[in-house]
């Protein structure tokens, strides 16, 4: 584990590719629509119901990490953009906006507006998603 002296997150290993600038979670919700906030903080609940996560604010991004990255969601005027990184098997699904391979896996973006999408569709995704993130055995 390595801490960037400057802002002080933690990274598996030294790196520089980082921008030191820190947010918070509070600096992408506070410009979005009610409705919007409740449905990420609806999002961030099912993703953490998979188990421990660390939840990171970027800039232009909130990042979803267990062992690595495996969710993150930008937010919009209008809705969520989430992004996965699911088992490279995964079907492909009309929900998907964009799927690309990333290494073994399929990287995954999709759109979120309305509460009724958190459905056990994208609940066995999050927990797919989770499961490849685990530690090394
Ligand atoms: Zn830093």
């Amino acid at each position: 584990m390595w801490i960037c002296p400057r802002c002080g997150r933690q990274f598996k290993q030294e790196t520089r590719e980082h921008s030191c600038e820190v947010y918070t979670i509070e600096d992408h919700l506070k410009s979005v629509p009610e409705e919007l906030r409740r449905l990420y903080l609806d999002f961030e609940s099912a993703l953490k119901h998979c188990g421990p996560v660390s939840v990171t604010a970027l800039k232009s991004m909130i990042v979803f990490r267990r062992e690595s990255n495996f969710a993150a969601v930008a937010l919009r005027r209008d809705r969520l953009r989430a992004s996965m990184l699911l088992p490279g098997s995964t079907p492909a699904s009309l929900r998907f906006v964009s799927s690309k391979p990333y290494g073994r896996k399929l990287h995954v973006e999709f759109d979120l507006r309305d509460k009724d999408e958190l459905d056990d569709e994208l609940r066995a995704w999050m927990q797919q998603a989770y499961d490849l993130a685990a530690p090394a055995a």
